[in-house]
């Protein structure tokens, strides 16, 4: 669901962060291939799996961080200090999947395709969503009118 990741920034001159995966070393010390020994701790970062569906079907698909935020409206850090903290934190979180599950939002997906064992398969990113409300849900409506009209007139 999440991963612990380096805080550290990539190159001095960026802003972007390392990233990496942190190794837990135990006593709260943590290890980066990179840096070395991170101090400051992890951030926990998404990697969600989710399945999503339409009118056509569900996929699978892989949300990451900022995807993740956008879904779930709080970041893996949080939910990661709920889960460890006590049994109330860890019921938290479930009922947060709960609340989350079943929702409409607009999202646009990178499909590639990859060969697992000789065989085709589609890879499914979220790399963007929106909430479906406001003039997103007025555009989204003329588009599923327009197909039903189309469907009628078949
Ligand atoms: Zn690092």
């Amino acid at each position: 669901m999440s991963y612990p990741a380096c805080r550290a920034k990539k190159e001095l001159t960026s802003d972007k962060t390392c990233m990496k995966k942190l190794v837990d070393q135990g006593g709260g010390s943590w290890q980066c291939e990179v840096h070395g020994d991170a101090v400051d701790g992890p951030e926990y970062r998404y990697i969600l799996s989710a399945r999503l569906g339409d009118h056509t079907g569900t996929s699978y698909v892989t949300l990451f961080n900022a995807e993740g935020i956008a879904v779930l409206g709080t970041s893996a850090d949080a939910i990661q200090a709920l889960k460890s903290a006590n049994e109330a934190g860890a019921e938290e979180v479930e009922e947060l999947f709960n609340e989350k599950s079943f929702t409409e939002q607009l999202v646009t997906l990178k499909v590639r395709k990859e060969q697992v064992k000789n065989e085709d398969k589609l890879k499914l990113t979220v790399i963007k969503v929106r909430p479906l409300e406001g003039e997103t849900l007025v555009r989204e409506n003329k588009v599923l009118l327009a197909a039903i009209k189309e469907y009628m007139m078949a």
